[in-house]
């Protein structure tokens, strides 16, 4: 929604002020995105609204549900005619956390993922972004579907820190009492390795969750899996974390993919261990192991038996390991198959 807009409306009307808060209630406290169910608006005003401004700037025109209900995909029509996927999870019951892209396509180009596979078309707007959110609360609302709200990550389609300036703006959005109210503790931001961003990222949002996508500390296997590695290689990640871990004190997930017979061997254990004990501050980083989703390429996921053997080497060297559990692949809603099609 653009508030901006909308006051300026207000006060050519002669609204009073107290008009925008109660719309900016409605809209971001209790997710209605229609103008016409704001009940504390006059009828009158409800009508002049809804027939100059939209509440969302996107369009949903599917929404995929899985089999297992603990997932849902929506595809969004921007203004301009492209799509975007948006996706919320489930991880465990009455627990809701939304998935959110932050550029049409991605010009990272990392060979496993299907946004990479399309390409970069354009950033998305921090209302688009944050769109999603309002979109996925006014879902539940509308659903009659119990359960927190809990997470917000920024793990759709894109790169964050190639669109830094419209993701800074939606995080303060996400952030702001005024508008979602979300703690920062409770939006996670993931990224390839952009690391001439993560400075200016830490100090305007200290609080607000880092993960970094390694997927492998061989340099050789990592520029393979993500070009982007010979621009921000393995070294300079390693600088920038330690500067961030020592500064912050903050936890950093490590996102590693585990793809049969790429970087899933006990070699590739060892060789991450290493590259983690170097950076230090082990007791900080947290590993989540991600089998593979199908995105119809080469790879194929690595069995689990060896993400097992894989987690447990990570662990008998003391380091904080996790095998993520991937959810909506039968609706190609997990991580890396958002490709904003239908
Ligand atoms: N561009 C950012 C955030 C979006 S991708 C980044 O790369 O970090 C979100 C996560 O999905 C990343 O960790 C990414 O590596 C992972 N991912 C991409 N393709 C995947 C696939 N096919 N299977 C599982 N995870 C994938
Ligand atoms: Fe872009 Fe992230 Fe996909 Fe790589 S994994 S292509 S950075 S969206």
């Amino acid at each position: 929604m653009n508030t901006k807009k909308i006051e300026k409306y207000l006060l050519e009307l002669g609204e009073s002020k107290f008009r925008l808060d109660q719309i900016k209630k409605a809209v971001y406290q209790d997710g209605i995105i229609d103008f016409a169910k704001i009940s504390t608006l006059s009828k009158e005003l409800r009508e002049k609204l809804n027939s100059n401004f939209k509440i969302l700037s996107a369009e949903p025109i599917e929404v995929l549900i899985s089999q297992k209900k603990d997932s849902i995909k929506a595809l969004l029509k921007l203004s301009d005619g492209n799509l975007i996927e948006t996706v919320l999870i489930s991880p465990k019951s009455n627990v809701w956390s939304a998935c959110v892209s932050c550029q049409v396509g991605c010009a990272v180009g990392c060979s496993f993922c299907a946004t990479g596979k399309i390409g970069f078309k354009r950033n998305l707007t921090s209302e688009e972004i944050t769109d999603q959110v309002l979109f996925w609360k006014s879902y539940l609302r509308e659903n009659n579907i119990s359960g927190n709200f809990s997470n917000i990550v920024y793990m759709g389609m894109g790169e964050p820190f190639l669109n830094f300036e419209e993701v800074e703006k939606s995080l303060k959005v996400l952030i702001s009492p005024d508008f979602f109210n979300f703690g920062s503790r409770k939006i996670s931001v993931s990224t390839s390795g952009i690391m001439d961003k993560l400075e200016e990222f830490s100090e305007k949002f200290p609080q607000v969750n880092l993960a970094l996508s390694l997927h492998s500390a061989n340099p050789e296997k990592r520029s393979q899996l993500m070009p982007i590695n010979q621009k921000y290689d393995l070294e300079k990640i390693k600088t920038e974390l330690q500067k961030y871990l020592k500064k912050y004190k903050r936890k950093i997930f490590i996102e590693y993919l585990m793809i049969d017979g790429v970087n899933d061997g006990i070699e590739d254990a060892k060789i991450l261990v290493d590259y983690l004990k170097l950076i230090g501050f082990e007791y900080l980083l947290h590993v989540n192991l991600i089998r593979y989703n199908d995105t119809n390429d080469k790879y194929k996921p690595s069995s689990k038996n060896k993400v097992k053997a894989f987690e447990k080497h990570l662990f008998d060297q003391k380091i904080n390991v996790t095998i993520r559990k991937s959810l909506g692949q039968d609706i190609y809603a997990a991580c890396g198959q958002l490709a904003g099609k239908k």
